[in-house]
């Protein structure tokens, strides 16, 4: 193949808002069958806010805020953005571990305080009340990520937060089809936000509950059922699945450690360039031959 047509490729793709490492890498995106999306910051803006709080029976909202706003004041997480933002607590956080995946830990005011994943709760020997289980799982069936914090061994509560779905997400994920590819939607957030979020922009496919390291094996899974595959994605925890993908494709909005994982990149952070990526490559390489 002669490489003028794949640096025209190349140079419309620039025009377009597309970034190609390479002109060598058109020729692995012209054979993709399947595209792996990931949830916050790709299909949603991971510009959260706080929606709900609900404190455990006996608990004030208050003391909830004051050591969940705490800890989460010493994460980067965009839900803990989203909860220390809502709290402005003026707590001070010591001892702040972060669970990948899960959650976060710190010691305020002497007690040992967890926010995250019921699970994270569950290995400090933390049980959710009835009423805080119910209020999780309808949050969360309304597309809401739902974190539960506990501190010295009892639950305080559960804070809901809100992402929002791009305004582009669907007519993205419509493109794909109209391509021919099969869109899966992969998350580390909890299966019913996933499933209220896939069903707002048209993803029948959802894997989730997935940890950071997880992400690169269910990319695995599909290249082995036979998908040459596509990973879209903007977080450090994204980076290791988008150099496992047959092609990575990272978010110009997002962090510097997917952007140098990935193949190609998404200037302005507009999921519907994902498919004009795809149609250009198919479109230059048949140019050639
Ligand atoms: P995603 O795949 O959507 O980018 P992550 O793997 O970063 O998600 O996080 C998965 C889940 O872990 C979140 O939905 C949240 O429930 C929990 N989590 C991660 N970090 C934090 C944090 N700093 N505070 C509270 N919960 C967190
Ligand atoms: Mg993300």
């Amino acid at each position: 193949a002669t490489p003028t047509a794949l640096l025209v490729g190349t140079g419309r793709g620039a025009q377009l808002g597309i970034l190609v490492k390479g002109p060598e890498v058109l020729e692995s995106t012209r054979r993709v069958t399947t595209v792996v999306l990931d949830k916050t910051g790709t299909i949603t803006t991971g510009q959260m806010s706080v929606v709900d709080v609900v404190p455990a029976p006996g608990v004030t909202t208050e003391r909830l805020l004051h050591l969940a706003g705490a800890v989460e004041s010493a994460s980067e997480h965009p839900v803990a953005r989203a909860i220390a933002a809502g709290a402005a607590s003026s707590g001070q956080v010591v001892d702040f571990r972060n669970a990948e995946g899960l959650g976060v830990t710190g010691v305020v005011d002497g007690a040992v305080v967890v926010v995250g994943r019921p699970r994270l709760l569950a290995q400090h020997g933390i049980e959710l009340p009835a009423e805080l289980v119910s209020a999780m799982a309808g949050a969360e069936a309304n597309g809401r990520t739902v974190v539960a914090a506990g501190a010295d061994g009892a639950a305080l509560g559960v804070i809901s937060v809100a992402d929002t779905v791009k305004p582009t997400s669907a007519e993205a994920i419509a493109r794909l089809r109209a391509l021919g590819l099969r869109p899966v939607l992969l998350t580390g957030d909890n299966e019913r936000v996933a499933r209220a979020i896939a069903a707002e922009v048209g993803i029948t496919d959802v894997i989730a509950e997935v940890l950071p390291a997880e992400k690169v094996a269910a990319v695995e899974r599909l290249r082995a059922e036979g998908a040459v595959v596509a990973m879209v994605g903007d977080g450090v925890n994204d980076a290791p699945a988008l150099a496992a993908a047959d092609l990575g494709l990272a978010m110009g909005t997002g962090t510097d450690a997917a952007i140098e994982a990935s193949d190609l990149t998404i200037v302005r952070g507009d999921p519907r360039l994902v498919a004009d990526a795809i149609a250009l490559s198919r479109r230059t390489l048949a140019t050639i031959k």
